[in-house]
């Protein structure tokens, strides 16, 4: 199996005023130069914080991203943003398929494949997020889901600079709670699997992070896990010293 560099991505959902890019310049001046070396981070910020975000990093150690895109590059769609959009505005990645967007807005499986295509078109690297319920994984069909999931959810010319992996159960999203780590690594050798069926050599370097309640305390843990190539983190990463704290992991 090839050496993957680690991911270690933010999800500041809909928290951050202005105020919040302290916490992004600590982020980018805590990430010592040889942290930086080892791994990748990004911050997925809302988006109406990208321009000044992108103003105030101090260092390219930290990559920004949106949350969501719209499938088109413009048009008659309040309220949307496009990923060419997210893009100008100093985003080089952005999630899709984020299980709150699932739910909050019932995005299906072929429309987030659509906007994995459109972040592409944008020059964006896609975050792609799967994850089954607790009530999936209580009936044991953890691994249909995410498999159904995985090729509804992804094109076909998937790469591994342009495409990241996201597993993060949903009941594990912002509870506290997370799967033991042979859980994990079940499912993530299972993805990795079914990535490399699908896509051959891009498939075994495709990053695969693992979101869900991430902290501090349990990073080394999860982000020790084969084939857990990093990490997808939400309310860890609002505060600089927790998130800089799960890249030490590394
Ligand atoms: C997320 O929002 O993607 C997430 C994993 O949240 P949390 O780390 O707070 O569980």
């Amino acid at each position: 199996t090839p050496a993957i560099r680690p991911l270690v991505a933010g999800n500041w959902k809909m928290h951050g005023m202005g105020q919040s890019l302290a916490e992004l310049r600590a982020i980018a001046t805590g990430l010592s130069s040889d942290l930086a070396q080892r791994l990748d981070a990004v911050i997925c910020v809302p988006a109406t914080l990208l321009s000044r975000a992108t103003d105030a990093l101090v260092s390219e150690a930290v990559s920004l991203g949106g949350q969501d895109c719209h499938v088109k590059e413009s048009g008659a769609h309040t309220g949307d943003i496009s990923a060419a959009m997210l893009k100008e505005a100093g985003a080089s990645h952005v999630i899709v398929g984020h299980s709150e967007r699932r739910t909050d807005h019932h995005e299906t499986d072929a429309l987030v494949r659509a906007k994995t295509e459109a972040a592409w078109n944008a020059g964006l690297v896609a975050i792609v997020c799967v994850g089954e319920t607790a009530a999936e994984r209580q009936e044991g069909r953890t691994l249909d889901v995410i498999g159904r999931q995985l090729r509804g959810s992804l094109p076909d010319n998937v790469r591994s600079d342009t495409t990241v992996i996201a597993y993060e159960p949903v009941w594990a999203i912002g509870t506290g709670q997370t799967p033991t780590a042979e859980d994990v690594e079940k499912v993530h050798a299972f993805m990795r699997g079914e990535l490399i069926a699908r896509y051959g050599s891009e498939g075994a370097r495709l990053r695969l992070l693992y979101g869900g309640s991430v902290k501090p305390a349990n990073a080394v843990e999860l982000l020790g896990i084969s084939n857990v190539d990093g990490a997808l983190v939400g309310g860890a990463s609002l505060k600089a010293a927790d998130f800089l704290a799960i890249c030490e992991a590394y």
